[in-house]
């Protein structure tokens, strides 16, 4: 049986807390074929996010040690330990010989999901924030779901006179059917 659309949109909310309910949210409007490609999509945002969150935390504790001197960034090598390892000395060094920045560049703005939508048969996800990697990630799912059928998720071809829709050729059909019946 298909989820509903109530229990897919709360389940996703649950599911990616920071993409959603940030009071501009405007809902999704899609049908249950591109809900992987959205899925998707948002896992592979969360994960840059966490990735990216990461190197700049370890970037301003690096600049930090730095400022301080070459005890404190051996010491951040060596994880709190008072026994650096040969490993930790190389690294401390490397990071050392760097050359010293006046500042770490910002984070990057966490991605907030305004709305996500079918237009003209393809995916619409409108955001904010993000960096290059979240742009080109839903560059090529908007792309994808050309391909895509917008009902069941089979491959489908854009296409329809008026309501341009991506469907496979049994909903494309069944679409027709329909429309010629109202
Ligand atoms: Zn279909």
């Amino acid at each position: 049986m298909i989820e509903s659309h109530v229990d897919f949109t709360t389940r996703m909310e649950q599911r990616f807390p920071g993409l959603f309910g940030q009071g501009q949210y405007g809902g999704f409007d899609i049908e249950p074929g591109w809900r992987t490609l959205v899925q998707t999509l948002c896992h592979s945002i969360e994960c840059h996010t966490e990735s990216v969150t990461r190197d700049h935390d370890l970037a301003l504790r690096t600049h930090a040690a730095k400022q301080q001197g070459y005890d404190a960034v051996l010491a951040l090598c060596a994880r709190g330990s008072t026994q650096p390892s040969q490993w930790d000395r190389q690294r401390a060094d490397e990071i050392w010989a760097e050359p010293h920045t006046d500042s770490v560049p910002d984070a990057m703005q966490p991605v907030t999901i305004l709305q996500v939508k079918e237009k003209f048969g393809t995916l619409r996800f409108y955001y904010q924030g993000g960096d290059q990697f979240v742009r080109g990630a839903v560059w090529v799912t908007e792309g994808m779901s050309a391909h895509v059928c917008e009902t069941c998720g089979a491959p489908g071809s854009r296409g329809g006179t008026g309501w341009i829709r991506t469907l496979c050729p049994t909903h494309r059909a069944q679409h027709d059917a329909q429309r010629a019946q109202s």
